[in-house]
């Protein structure tokens, strides 16, 4: 294997340290951090990169036309296009909750998807 370097961003607090890491064949080396935690993301960004993925779908009924939702856990990033290409094709009826289960194990990442607030239905007005 060839020795590689690869700056990152911390994004676990707001100083954003710039961590370097060093992979050769013996493992990886990381720098830069102000703390442990900047270590162990550093490295999961290196070796396998999650994000939690935020996005609206469609929503039948609802006050507002789109439902914002999020996923319960960070998905791997490679996932993240199949799991976008799937909320495409998503829609759901109003109302829903806060935090309500939209879809489980979305792209079988073991995620699910939630909405972010609450959405009620649209009310009719009777036209006498
Ligand atoms: S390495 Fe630690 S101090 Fe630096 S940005 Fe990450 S969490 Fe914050």
């Amino acid at each position: 294997m060839k020795k590689t370097h690869k700056s990152i961003t911390c994004i676990l607090c707001p100083l954003g340290c710039k961590i370097m890491t060093i992979r050769k064949k013996t493992g990886i080396r990381v720098s830069g951090q102000k703390c442990a935690k900047g270590k162990d993301y550093a490295i999961q960004e290196l070796l396998n990169p999650t994000r939690v993925l935020t996005a609206t779908i469609k929503i039948k009924e609802g006050v507002l036309p789109l439902l914002p939702v999020r996923t319960n856990l960070p998905i791997l990033k490679d996932k993240i296009f199949e799991c976008i290409r799937n909320l495409s094709r998503l829609e759901v009826k109003a109302p829903t909750k806060m935090g309500e289960t939209i879809l489980k194990n979305i792209a079988d990442t073991g995620s699910d998807l939630i909405s972010t607030r609450d959405m009620e239905r649209v009310q009719c007005k009777q036209i006498m």
